[in-house]
């Protein structure tokens, strides 16, 4: 299939619903062999069926980004299977928001290394093969609250900050092999995550946001295609935001 991503293998981290979702139908879109992860079997036929549903191939793959040796296993059965992976989005991530004093220590535990450790091992399995081929595009789905920070989000927020500086040092790190590492910091954008928000808190947000409404998946998803394409060639160790003039940095 030609397209943007024709014949670039691309792997997505969390890609079973909301932001994840529509990067993977995005790149297969645009001709990108594209591997999708889900925590469950159920949950990676899910992403095989949205990819057939859409009229693409794809392929749905069981990973959790907390099980170090999966991580290995499945990047060398992309490999064998399809060739290095050219584009990973590191996008997989949870919430176990709680104000500071009552914090438990799995909850920080538990986003620290879904959200952040994760970035760094997903990141490193496929850079040996990206190194090789002097290509590749590594796109990590950080956060707003990254920057601006959030009350009751004090472990999230940390590790999305912590993945803007992961960014910039491994751009440093690998920009003469020609790879490219950006981060994408979206704001409020409609998905599960979002969806336990109750009214007083979606009006108090709508109030913040210039552009007058929440963010769609397929806007992250947009950014995510102009990164991982020939468009983002020149641009590394980059934050870009994407959420309405949410945060202006
Ligand atoms: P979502 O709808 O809650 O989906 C989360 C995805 O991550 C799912 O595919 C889930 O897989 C996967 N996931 C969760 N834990 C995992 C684990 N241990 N291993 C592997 N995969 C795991 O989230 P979203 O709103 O699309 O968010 C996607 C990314 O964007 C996250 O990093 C989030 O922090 C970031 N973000 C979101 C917003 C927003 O407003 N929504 C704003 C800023 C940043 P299962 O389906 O199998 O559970």
């Amino acid at each position: 299939m030609t397209g943007m991503l024709s014949e670039q293998v691309c792997l997505v981290t969390g890609a079973s619903r909301g932001i994840g979702q529509a990067i993977a139908l995005a790149f297969a879109r645009e001709g990108g062999t594209v591997y999708g992860t889900a925590t469950t079997g159920p949950g990676a036929a899910g992403i095989e069926k949205a990819f057939a549903e859409a009229g693409l191939d794809g392929y749905g793959r069981v990973l959790n980004v907390n099980d170090a040796g999966g991580i290995t296993d499945l990047v060398k059965e992309i490999t064998d299977r399809s060739g290095t992976p050219a584009i990973l989005v590191n996008n997989a991530g949870i919430i176990r928001d709680n104000l500071m004093l009552r914090m438990r220590d799995d909850e920080w535990e538990d986003v620290v290394r879904t959200n952040m450790t994760s970035v760094f091992r997903v990141s490193r399995a496929v850079l040996r093969g990206m190194v090789r081929v002097r290509h590749g595009r590594i796109i990590n789905i950080s956060s707003v609250v990254g920057t601006t920070g959030n009350a009751g989000q004090a472990n999230y927020a940390a590790t999305k900050a912590g993945m803007i500086g992961f960014t910039k040092s491994l751009a440093l790190e690998v920009a003469a092999r020609g790879i490219t590492v950006n981060a994408i910091s979206p704001g409020f954008i409609e998905t599960d995550m979002t969806a336990a928000l109750n009214d007083e808190q979606r009006a108090a947000m709508m109030r913040e946001i210039p552009l007058k409404r929440f963010g769609l998946p397929q806007d992250i998803a947009g950014a995510a295609l102009f990164l991982a394409s020939c468009t983002g060639n020149y641009i590394t160790g980059q934050t870009l935001h994407v959420n309405g003039g949410l945060c202006r940095p």
